[in-house]
């Protein structure tokens, strides 16, 4: 299949290596020329405008947030332009509720099918080819870009017809995720106050009621208090609780629990920790415990 790539951070490039792995036809573009060229490298034409990716059969976006989308997908008429009307845009990035019911309209009236599949997984997970994608669109058009989804997931998860609703789920899962780290961060530094050790307490709580890879993973970097390098940006997580926060404020729902995090992402980067692994939110706990800054100890 011929694919446009758009977006070639950290989990944009893995992903589309994905696709030439699996010997799809790819053509990419980044803002930063830099990232195209291992790409380039392996095979994969490389584009000077995004809006040449819209006259592939499929075109992916996994762009950093709201703005990046608007500033690429539809502030240059990309939309209108294509010239493939059997084309599909697979909207990968993690975007606003507000801003996905946008561009389920506007993919509408310019006549061209359009996926959201935001995904589940860090840059090691998609460049295995692990990625759990949640996904939603028309059915047609989900099963046209089923062997890319293929190539750079292990399932996809379909939430219906309508794609907003898959950044809705999105949504609602990263902020478990804020919620678990901040819930894991204070349940460490109480143990650390009392001279238990941390390890064991992280142990007994992967080994038995929490045995889920958010608790590993995310526990295991809290135990090192190593975050760096950043996996999954402290701003970009902090981009995700404020999209969270703003479906449910739409919609009547109160989440307390995702302000908590909101804020203390905020208290970190204050500190300076914009650019590290976003469990690095866990040393906002340790400080208020008058902790110094380094991993727990007992
Ligand atoms: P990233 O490394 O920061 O990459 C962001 C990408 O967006 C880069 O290609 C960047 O281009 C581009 N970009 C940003 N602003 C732009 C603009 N105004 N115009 C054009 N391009 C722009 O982020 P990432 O970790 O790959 O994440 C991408 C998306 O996946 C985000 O929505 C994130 O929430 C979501 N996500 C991330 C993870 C993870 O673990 N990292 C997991 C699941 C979902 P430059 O190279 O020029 O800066």
């Amino acid at each position: 299949m011929r694919v446009g790539f758009i977006g070639l951070g950290a989990m944009g490039g893995v992903m589309a290596a994905r696709l030439l792995d699996a010997g799809h036809e790819l053509a990419v573009w980044n803002r930063s020329p830099g990232a195209a060229e291992q790409l380039a490298r392996r095979g994969a034409q490389r584009l000077q405008h995004p809006e040449e990716a819209f006259s592939s059969d499929a075109v992916i976006t996994m762009l950093a947030d709201d703005g990046a989308v608007r500033d690429v997908v539809l502030a240059n008429k990309a939309l209108q332009r294509a010239v493939n009307k059997r084309l599909v845009h697979v909207g990968m990035s993690t975007v606003s509720v507000g801003f996905a019911q946008e561009l389920e309209r506007s993919h509408a009236e310019a006549g061209l099918g359009y996926v959201a599949a935001p995904v589940m997984g860090r840059p090691d997970v998609a460049a295995a080819g692990k990625l759990n994608i949640i996904a939603a669109g028309a059915a047609d058009a989900i099963e046209r870009v089923r062997p890319l989804l293929d190539a750079m997931g292990q399932k996809t998860w379909v939430f219906g017809a309508e794609p907003h609703k898959a950044n809705v789920a999105k949504l609602s899962m990263n902020f478990l995720i804020g919620a678990a780290i901040e819930a894991m961060a204070e349940a460490v530094t109480l143990a650390e106050r009392y001279q238990v050790v941390p390890k064991t307490l992280m142990d007994l709580l992967t080994g038995t009621l929490f045995a889920a890879p958010a608790y590993a993973v995310y526990g295991g970097l809290i135990l090192k208090g190593e975050f760096m390098p950043a996996n999954f940006k402290l701003t970009l997580g902090l981009k995700d609780m404020r999209l969270a926060l703003a479906a449910g404020e739409a919609a009547g729902v109160p989440l307390p629990f995702a302000s908590v995090v909101r804020d203390n992402l905020v208290d970190a980067i204050g500190h300076g920790d914009a650019d590290k692994d976003w469990s690095a939110v866990a040393r906002v706990a340790r400080r208020r415990a008058g902790l110094d800054d380094g991993p727990p100890r007992r």
